[in-house]
């Protein structure tokens, strides 16, 4: 069966995911597209065989030729498409975030439950990542022992010169981070701190850049993540998991390394996009294959919902400098299922 695909919001992303379900995966076509930007969605449609241009997202949920939706409009419109999209039963494929706010996830929480189907993956693209998949497999299968904490770094080379706020650090940035952890350790982040080291004199006057982030998951485990979006050298994730009896690390990502004149030195990724190509590829392969057999994988929108409050509780944590305690709704059954 081939996948007939309508997206909704033709940016960065959702461009560069047309690009791959057109030209990298198998098993989809790119049948529709909207975006509030009629012309640019009328040329990424001239750009496709056979795609038509809806006027509205609404429109293109509707439209019986499109048996999937995805989402990479702006955050904010995001419950909008996904709760039509329930309501049209169909596989809903959201880019980051589910939703802006908690009361927004808790109203698809409760369609998708009430609609008795899976329909909704969140793109957390970082548990897709090969690297993170090692350290994970090291952790699950005892080859550190118990872990008991864990080292990450999310270092930027630069912001975008428009509005790039200290919150947007937490909502844009750790939001991944806050994904990665509560599937490393297979619990929920129960607290959350947020530290403000000396200020960069990169960053503009509304971006208190770096920043701490201590998440502290049910177990006691506990996380430190460096936010540093003004880093310039390059993109670099960095995470390292601490076990009772060892370490697991990220690789380093260069493609080779280069030994000569008596020094080594290998590439640092430019962005997001390089660093995590191959990520995005197998995770949207992951959901064509599993609208195609009527199935659900990848993160649901309980995941959407637990980073969402778990973000608010960091805000809240930046806001006052003090611990903020994450309180989450009770997990419905219907999302214990992997
Ligand atoms: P972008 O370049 O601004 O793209 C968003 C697109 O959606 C723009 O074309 C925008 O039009 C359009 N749009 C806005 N409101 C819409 C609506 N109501 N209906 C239809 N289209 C609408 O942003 P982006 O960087 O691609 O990000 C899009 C989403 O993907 C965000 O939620 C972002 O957080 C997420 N994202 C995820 C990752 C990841 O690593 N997983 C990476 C990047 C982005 P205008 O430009 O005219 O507003």
């Amino acid at each position: 069966m081939t996948v007939r695909v309508g997206v909704i919001g033709v940016g960065m992303i959702g461009q560069d995911h047309i690009r791959r379900l057109t030209h990298v995966l198998s098993g989809s076509q790119v049948v529709a597209v909207t975006d509030v930007d009629p012309t640019r969605a009328q040329e990424v449609a001239d750009g496709l065989q056979g795609a038509r241009v809806h006027a509205t997202g609404q429109e293109l949920i509707r439209d019986d030729d499109v048996d999937a939706v995805l989402v990479a409009s702006w955050g904010a419109t995001h419950e909008e498409y996904v709760l039509a999209a329930i309501e049209a039963g169909k596989p809903v494929f959201c880019e980051k975030p589910l939703a802006t706010t908690e009361e927004a996830c808790q109203r698809i929480l409760d369609a998708e439950v009430a609609s008795g189907r899976r329909l909704v993956m969140v793109g957390f693209m970082r548990r897709y990542d090969a690297s993170y998949q090692g350290v994970k497999s090291a952790v699950d299968d005892g080859a550190i022992g118990t872990p008991l904490l864990m080292h990450c770094a999310h270092r930027n080379p630069s912001v975008p010169p428009y509005g790039f706020t200290t919150e947007m650090m937490i909502t844009d940035s750790a939001i991944h981070e806050i994904d990665l952890v509560r599937w490393m350790f297979g619990e929920e982040v129960v607290a959350a701190t947020v530290l403000k080291p000396r200020r960069s004199s990169k960053g503009s006057d509304d971006l208190h850049d770096p920043l701490i982030v201590l998440l502290e998951m049910g177990s006691g485990v506990l996380v430190d993540v460096e936010l540093s979006l003004n880093i310039g050298y390059g993109y670099d994730i960095r995470g390292e998991v601490v076990g009772e009896s060892g370490t697991a690390s990220l690789a380093e990502t260069a493609a080779a390394m280069v030994k000569s004149d008596g020094r080594f030195s290998g590439g640092v990724p430019a962005d997001w996009r390089e660093r995590f190509i191959r990520a995005y590829d197998v995770e949207l392969q992951d959901w064509i294959d599993a609208v195609a057999t009527g199935g659900f994988t990848g993160p649901s929108a309980w995941d959407g919902y637990a980073a969402a409050v778990v973000s608010d509780a960091c805000l809240e944590a930046l806001r006052t400098g003090t611990r903020t305690v994450v309180s989450q709704r009770e997990r419905p059954d219907f999302y214990t299922k992997s």
